[in-house]
């Protein structure tokens, strides 16, 4: 299949292209397009077919749920039920935006989108182009992140091509993305509610709708599609917990030996500790004290270090607040270590 690519200015969209790709979406087709967290891959909601063919193309387990995106806060109550109160409170709240709700599925919603559960996760992206190709399309879109199933999610159309190039029809490339880590996901089927995947939205921000907030886990049972290995690049990813100077000699002593033992290796460093590690090979992911920078930033970098072809990535921390744990969620997946619990 020929892959093509549509280039928009998501601030003077052109209406023609919208409906071309919102034809290949009705007609059952695959159609890659930015949202504000990370490209998604859309498929038609309500088309099993459809929706069987994004599997296919990202090589991704079929019990792994999909997250289905509207452009009207309305049609929540199409695809779910049992919407309560506190709902709208949250979707009053972050709507468009980076936060996913788990919530009873409506009876036409298939199975494929929920791997069977009796749950479905839905959200409005604060994007729009995204918003426009929904409204167009006249559908909920089902759309996970548009990479091959384990690698870092796409942040640009170029990632996108670099894993799906002649898998999907289209690809609407509307720039970088503005957040650059998925949306948080919380289930409101559970009681207390609980956050399955840090996200775009913070936990200190949600806890202002719903204090009662847990994060991750109920029974140490972990949501389905929840990998311990996820988002990585090729390279293996070795985290350097700590703080400060501490955090950055343990850095150096470590980069020294796999240096000795010929390793290719990288180093992910904040933008203030840039001139710490000499000639080694370090990216930057971003000043420490600007979380909105280091999340842009960070699938991107995990990437070009594979360019590199390292074999290794030490990698710095940041602070587990805001942003910051959404980003150290994705770094512990990527390195194959199960995230902290907070
Ligand atoms: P992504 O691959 O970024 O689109 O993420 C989708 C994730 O949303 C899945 O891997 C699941 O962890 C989560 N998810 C989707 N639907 C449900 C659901 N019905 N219940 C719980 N988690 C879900
Ligand atoms: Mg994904």
């Amino acid at each position: 299949m020929k892959t093509d690519i549509l280039k928009i200015n998501p601030f003077c969209i052109e209406q023609d292209y919208i409906i071309k790709a919102a034809n290949i979406i009705k007609s059952g087709g695959l159609v890659a397009f930015p949202t504000e967290t990370v490209y998604g891959l859309g498929a038609d909601a309500l088309n099993p077919a459809a929706c069987a063919k994004i599997f296919q193309a990202k090589n991704r387990p079929l019990e792994d749920p999909l997250i289905v995106h509207i452009a009207d806060k309305q049609d929540l109550f199409k695809v779910a039920r049992e919407i309560y109160k506190i709902t709208l409170d949250l979707i009053d709240a972050f709507w468009p935006g980076p936060l996913t709700v788990v919530l009873k599925k409506q009876e036409a919603i298939p199975d494929i989108i929920t791997g069977g559960l009796d749950t479905i996760a839905v959200r409005m992206p604060n994007h729009k182009i995204a918003l426009d190709l929904i409204k167009k399309a006249q559908t909920p879109i089902a759309a996970p992140s548009a990479n091959i199933f384990g690698r870092p999610s796409p942040t640009t159309a170029q990632h996108v091509l670099e894993d799906l190039d002649g898998k999907i029809n289209l690809v609407i490339d509307g720039g970088s993305t503005d957040i650059g880590v998925e949306s948080t996901i919380v289930d409101l089927t559970q009681d207390p509610f609980c956050v399955l995947r840090p996200g775009g939205v913070g936990i200190e921000e949600l806890r202002r709708i719903i204090p009662q907030v847990g994060l991750y886990k109920k029974d140490g049972i972990l949501s389905p599609g929840m990998y311990p290995r996820h988002y990585a690049p090729n390279a293996k990813i070795l985290i350097m917990e700590g703080n400060g100077k501490m955090q950055t000699e343990k850095v150096k002593d470590i980069a020294h030996e796999f240096d000795l033992q010929g390793y290719r290796f990288g180093i992910l460093a904040k933008f203030e500790n840039k001139d710490r590690y000499g000639d080694f090979n370090v990216k930057l992911l971003g000043p420490g004290n600007d979380l909105v920078a280091c999340a842009a930033n960070l699938f991107s970098v995990l990437r070009d270090f594979d360019k590199d072809k390292v074999d290794v990535i030490i990698a710095e921390t940041v602070e587990e607040k805001g942003l910051g744990i959404a980003i150290m969620d994705r770094l512990r997946k990527a390195s194959g270590v199960s995230e902290k619990h907070v």
